[in-house]
């Protein structure tokens, strides 16, 4: 089956067009400055289509023109928010649509534009059927005393404040993954993700399902991340406010201007190994930084699984930055984790063992993806029978 794997931003619009069976993208691309149609200011820039109606009208065409007549089979979305509802994919009508949108004021960013995708496509391709796939979604399995704040309980009964989880998809393909290459059965794998983009989280896996991450009632939470602080003294929000920051100063701080790029000045990782290297001083504290939280992270994670037997790096940093790996596996020498270099400084695309044969877990590189993901859970959910 062909999917059109869509992921709807405010201004912009993602697609690819997966062969579900083969795994493979037989087209893709990006539709920029979604709502800025005047904006060209006349230096040569293109025009952004007026809404997400006349971006799909664009994919539409761009499709047609690579692939022809080759038929859609579904359409899959990758929603940011499905709140407590949403344990798994579902297939989208009027009512899920507006259960999605109910959903706005938990991800103001996110799901709004989500939103807007859908319904394009409700517009342009009626009977194509669509399915919601939820970032949030593989977290509804934690339980009740990881998903708390201790604060009172009216925030969580009127307000929602509780601990989400996202980057769900990703951590759910790699458990996956992951479990296949240890041959072990997913629901028999316990262990320990971390998932390294430029967002970073982590999760501990018991049984093939989370029962901890470390994003939390926002993607902010937890790890040191390109530009995100991670966790830090709630109480440096109260002090800044009173120092008259305004909401929007902090939150353009801790989400923009913080984590690596507020340490080291940069927020790719690539770069500041390289500045790390050649002795920038700030480069290394921003590294040591941030493999220490991880490596607590995955102390913590070791104790809620009650014992990982594998740790998993996937995502941009997770995949290919050996000296990153390198730096959080040193600080794992209590739960006799030992990488062998040789192996962690390969490169390759294929999942693969990293660790020594004497290291008391393995540790795995596995490659993420999350759109073929998307694309697989879409087909499930519309021809049961074709799931892989
Ligand atoms: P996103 O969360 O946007 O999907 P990615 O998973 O693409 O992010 O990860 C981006 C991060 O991966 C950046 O910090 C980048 O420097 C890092 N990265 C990508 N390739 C390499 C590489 N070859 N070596 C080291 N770091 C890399």
């Amino acid at each position: 089956m062909l999917v059109l794997v869509i992921n709807s931003g405010s201004s912009s619009l993602k697609y690819q067009v997966r062969d579900v069976a083969a795994g493979s993208v037989l087209t893709e691309g990006l539709i920029e400055k979604i709502g800025m149609g005047n904006g060209g200011d006349g230096d040569g820039e293109i025009e952004g289509p007026r809404d997400h109606a006349e971006a799909l009208e664009q994919v539409g065409a761009a499709i047609h023109a690579e692939l022809g007549d080759l038929e859609l089979g579904a359409v899959g979305h990758r929603v940011v928010h499905g709140g407590e509802r949403f344990a798994e994919p579902v297939l989208i009508d009027n009512e899920i649509t507006r259960a999605i949108e109910r959903l706005n004021p938990l991800a103001p960013l996110h799901n709004p534009a989500n939103v807007l995708g859908i319904r394009a496509i409700t517009r342009k391709w009626p009977d194509l059927p669509q399915v919601a796939v939820f970032d949030t979604a593989f977290h509804r399995s934690l339980p009740e005393h990881a998903w708390r704040y201790a604060v009172p309980d009216e925030l969580y009964t009127n307000h929602g404040i509780r601990r989400y989880g996202f980057h769900g998809t990703s951590h759910e393909y790699v458990t996956h993954r992951a479990a296949g290459l240890l041959g072990v059965p997913v629901d028999e794998f316990d262990g320990v993700i971390a998932h390294l983009g430029n967002g970073a989280s982590v999760t501990a896996i018991r049984g093939g399902k989370s029962v901890d991450t470390s994003m939390g009632f926002t993607p902010l939470e937890g790890l040191v991340m390109g530009t995100r602080s991670g966790d830090l003294d709630p109480s440096i929000l109260v002090f800044l406010g009173r120092a008259g920051w305004t909401p929007e100063d902090i939150d353009t701080m801790l989400n923009r201007e913080s984590g690596l790029k507020g340490l080291a000045g940069n927020n790719d990782m690539r770069s500041v190994v390289e500045a790390s290297e050649a002795g920038d001083a700030k480069a290394s504290m921003a590294l040591a930084v941030t493999s220490y939280r991880l490596a607590k992270y995955i102390g913590g994670y070791h104790v809620a699984v009650g014992g990982a037997k594998a740790l998993v790096f996937t995502a941009g940093i997770g995949e290919n930055s050996y000296q990153f790996r390198a730096l959080v596996a040193d600080k794992l020498g209590a739960l006799g984790i030992e990488l062998d270099a040789g192996l962690n400084s390969q490169r390759s695309k294929e999942p693969r063992v990293i660790s020594t044969p004497e290291s008391a877990i393995p540790v795995l590189v596995v490659p993420t993806d999350e759109e073929q993901a998307i694309a697989e859970a879409t087909a499930a959910v519309v021809h049961p029978s074709t799931a892989p």
